[in-house]
C-alpha cells in the first residue's frame, strides 16, 4: 500500500522492517496474549505427540501445512495472528512529521507541534 501525505511526500508500506512504520496496541492485549500463548502451547504439545501436521492444517490451513515450516515461523504466525484484532499501524511522514493511524481502513492524521521528525525510527541497535 502506498499514500500520500498531505505534504505531497509519498508513504509506502511494501516491506518490512521499514523506520517509518510502527504500531499502537490497544489495551485490551493481554487476554489475547495468553490465548495465543495457549496456542503455542497446543502447537509445541501436538509437536510432541506427533500430530504436528493435523494441528498446523486445522489453524493455518492445509496448504500452509505441506509447506516446510520451521516451529519458529509457526509461532511467528501464532503470534501475529492474534495481535492482529488489538493492533493498528502507525506511519510517519519523513518530510513533515506528521503521524498516520490506519484503523478502520481510514488513515487518521496527527502532526506534532514541535516540528519533531521520525519518532518510529529505533535505529541501527535492535536486533534482526
Ligand atoms: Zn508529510
Amino acid at each position: 500500500m502506498q499514500f500520500a501525505c498531505r505534504c505531497g511526500h509519498v508513504i509506502k508500506d511494501q516491506t518490512d522492517g521499514l523506520p517509518y512504520k510502527g504500531w499502537v496496541t490497544r489495551d485490551k492485549h493481554e487476554a489475547l496474549m495468553a490465548a495465543a500463548s495457549k496456542r503455542i502451547e497446543d502447537f509445541l504439545q501436538a509437536t510432541l505427540a506427533g500430530t504436528r501436521h493435523a494441528w498446523v492444517a486445522a489453524h493455518f490451513g492445509e496448504d500452509y501445512a505441506r509447506a516446510v515450516t520451521p516451529d519458529e515461523a509457526v509461532i511467528f504466525d501464532l503470534l501475529s495472528t492474534a495481535m492482529d484484532p488489538v493492533r493498528l499501524p502507525l506511519y510517519s511522514c519523513d518530510q513533515c512529521g506528521r503521524l498516520w493511524l490506519r484503523s478502520h481502513n481510514r488513515l487518521l492524521s496527527y502532526l506534532p507541534e514541535d516540528g519533531e521528525r521520525g519518532v518510529l525510527d529505533v535505529g541501527p541497535d535492535v536486533p534482526k
